[in-house]
């Protein structure tokens, strides 16, 4: 997916000069004062142990938005409807969309509904598009950041911002949403059901930026962990050292990942974050987020290195794992 969206999409739609545009390929860009992202769900099935598809949609949209710094302004919601969806389902996914809006603290105020005929949907696809702007939140965060980096550049939380020394924080455990999609596509009844992490993480994200220090920022989704490290590593041009006795995973997680010969660190989540943050704040950074119901299980996983630009992790028995982009999705239609 992602070669194809840099060999196809990007050439021809790319180019754009902007604060962050297209091509950056960040969680969202940024355009004035104003962040834009859009984002599209054919999550299968559409309803799942922890969620639905409609509250997917919301959190997605906002927490791609959060994740720059900025606070979600309003949403668009664009509906693709497969023939023979049922009314209930339909009410059901809608109820929820509201709901999550509700906890985010965002409207959907426009949209679109297009109907299809029976193919292979599975029922609806939906399209969350939506616009944020930073606040004062974002402006202190900066600000702090900037007393320990004098050569910050950018009044955004960006991708490409991560320096040698700074600590990587990761909001909690991992693997949740997509161990919780995998056992239902594939109907592996568990012993304890794991349950989706999906959630809008704006509230949270505000908290930490009245901190500061932050300077890059993602939600681990499709690819897991081992995904958005690399693609730090690779836009900030940095090495990147984790302790696997750091990052917390459920047990029953971990033990579904082995069943299904899959590892968690590359299996999508929906409701955390990983914090990029200079050294100097990175203990205040995460008191603060353990303070928060979302970030109670927060760690610091490891840093950005000098050395060479490798994702790496520092294994519980010792040893040194080489942490590679995954190849391929191992849980399809995930998000
Ligand atoms: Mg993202």
């Amino acid at each position: 997916m992602a070669k194809m969206v840099s060999d196809f999409v990007i050439p021809i739609l790319g180019g754009y000069e902007c604060e962050v545009g297209l091509d950056a390929l960040d969680d969202a860009s940024v355009i004035g004062d104003l962040v834009l992202k859009s984002d599209s769900h054919a999550v299968q099935p559409i309803f799942f142990p922890g969620g639905d598809i409609g509250r997917l949609a919301v959190a997605g949209t906002v927490n791609d938005i959060a994740v720059l710094g900025a606070q979600p302004l309003a949403l668009a919601c664009g509906l693709i409807l497969e023939e023979g969806l049922a009314f209930e389902d339909l009410r059901r996914v809608l109820t929820s969309v509201r709901s999550a809006c509700e906890e985010a603290d965002v409207s959907v105020i426009t949209g679109d509904t297009k109907v299809v005929e029976k193919e292979c949907l599975g029922g609806l696809v939906i399209n969350m598009s939506g616009i944020g702007r930073g606040d004062e939140a974002l402006e202190h965060n900066i600000k702090i950041a900037r007393q320990y980096r004098k050569t910050l550049d950018t009044k955004w939380i960006l991708d490409k911002n991560l320096r040698e020394g700074d600590k990587i924080i990761l909001s909690g455990t991992v693997g949740d949403h997509g161990v919780a999609i995998m056992s239902t596509q594939e109907n592996i009844g568990l012993r304890n059901e794991v349950r989706s992490d999906v959630k809008p993480l704006n509230h949270m994200i505000g908290k930490i930026l009245k901190v500061g220090g932050i300077v890059s920022m993602k939600d681990p989704t499709r690819g897991g962990l081992a995904n958005s490290l690399n693609e730090w590593r690779e836009k900030s041009h940095v090495g990147i050292q984790i302790q696997e006795s750091h990052i917390p995973i459920r047990n029953d997680v971990r033990a579904a990942c082995e069943i299904l010969g899959i590892d968690p660190l590359e299996v999508g989540n929906e409701g955390k974050v990983i914090i990029g943050v200079v050294k100097e704040q990175a203990e205040e950074v995460l008191e603060e987020l353990r303070s928060t119901d979302e970030g109670r299980e927060a760690e610091i996983i490891g840093e950005a290195t000098g050395e060479f630009n490798l994702v790496t992790m520092k294994t519980i028995v010792g040893g040194k794992r080489i942490i590679t982009t995954p190849i391929g999705d191992p849980v399809p239609r995930i998000c």
